[in-house]
């Protein structure tokens, strides 16, 4: 998918007509908030390495012809190839990084007109369309600064003050002189980076709406997502991709969804696979986003009933329900707190239906 075209017509947009441009967001206008960020889009296709890195800002310009130029081309770029090639990374437009709380959120704003925004009938994506007024685009930006995440996709992603600070930093490693190594600080930032960025990617394989994240499936698209990025091996190699110092090992104190991932865990162990070996990724990649999120509970129960010999007329559903529900509260809502003891139920389940099975 091209995004490019429409990103541009966008930015234009919110800095030339003035309801937008103008806006004064503590003490800056729009306009000059949305310079300073280093926005970029894909275009092209075939492999990662063949996608063209397009700046979109007077910022993103900035960073490419700049002495470090060819480092933040490969960071952008290298984010498509963290994924590993897999399918439905080519949904993602682009890469939009801050430089504080306001330039992410008008980042975010960038993202998601230029991929929810429905596709209009006649002529090109507007912004009027989803912010119809300026006052519409200000509270956006207002609430969507005071959300505390690192960063997001919404078909772009954007990327939070504190990574972009962490990938410049790491960027910038080589204007020092080490004479031991790396120092640990840029290996931190690197990693940093390679974890957020990892992770983000990973919501365009499986390609969430927004309204996914608040469902019962909600924890289960971030799960996925991050015991991917977490996988064993995986960390180097995003790393080297992203042209980034790291670790070499995903850093066990920037463990993010701790509930989540333990409990996908145990679940994938349910069914067969080893999360402990690098060479069972495939499967996991093939259980947990190869499909539609919807059937995530379902390929998960399919491969716990296989590998337990169960009967699949009778575990089948109850097992996968149990998985689809594991972070859903008796109130209705995602309360990851339930994860811990909701599986191990699920674990005691399919213990029990073992032994009653006839082996
Ligand atoms: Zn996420």
């Amino acid at each position: 998918m091209d995004v490019s075209g429409d990103v541009t017509r966008l930015v234009r947009e919110l800095r030339t007509e003035r309801r937008y441009a103008e806006i004064d967001i503590n003490g800056r206008s729009l306009r000059s908030i949305l310079d300073r960020q280093p926005i970029f889009t894909f275009e092209g296709n075939g492999s990662w390495e063949d996608r063209r890195v397009v700046p979109q800002t007077a910022a993103a310009a900035k960073l490419l012809t700049g002495p470090r130029g060819a480092e933040w081309e490969r960071v952008v770029r290298g984010v498509l190839g963290v994924s590993q090639a897999r399918e439905g990374v080519d949904r993602l437009g682009g890469i939009a990084f801050s430089t504080g709380r306001d330039g992410f959120a008008v980042g975010q704003a960038v993202a998601v007109m230029s991929h929810w925004m429905p596709e209009p009938e006649e002529g090109p994506r507007r912004v009027g369309e989803y912010f119809p007024t300026g006052p519409d685009l200000r509270d956006y930006l207002q609430r969507t600064a005071r959300r505390p995440a690192a960063a997001s996709n919404g078909g772009m992603i954007a990327v939070g003050p504190t990574v972009t600070r962490a990938v410049s930093r790491a960027i910038n490693q080589r204007d020092a002189d080490f004479r031991d190594g790396t120092p640990d600080s840029y290996r931190d930032w690197g990693s940093l980076a390679a974890k957020v960025l990892g992770h983000e990617v990973e919501h365009s394989v499986t390609a969430p709406t927004p309204a996914t994240y608040n469902t019962r499936l909600g924890w289960i698209e971030e799960a996925s997502a991050q015991v991917m990025t977490e996988w064993p091996g995986r960390h180097r190699r995003s790393g080297e991709k992203l042209g980034l110092p790291t670790h070499g090992r995903h850093p066990e104190r920037f463990r993010t969804y701790r509930e989540h991932t333990d409990a996908m865990r145990r679940i994938l162990r349910l069914g067969g696979v080893d999360t402990r070996r690098i060479d069972n990724f495939d499967r996991a990649d093939a259980l947990l986003q190869g499909g539609s999120l919807q059937r995530t509970p379902g390929r998960l129960a399919s491969a716990i009933v296989e590998h337990h010999g169960l009967d699949r007329d009778t575990a089948y559903e109850p097992i996968r329900t149990a998985i689809r529900d594991a972070a859903w509260s008796a109130e209705g809502a995602l309360d990851p707190s339930l994860l811990s003891s909701n599986v191990r139920d699920l674990e005691r389940m399919v213990g029990e239906l073992a032994g009653s099975s006839p082996a």
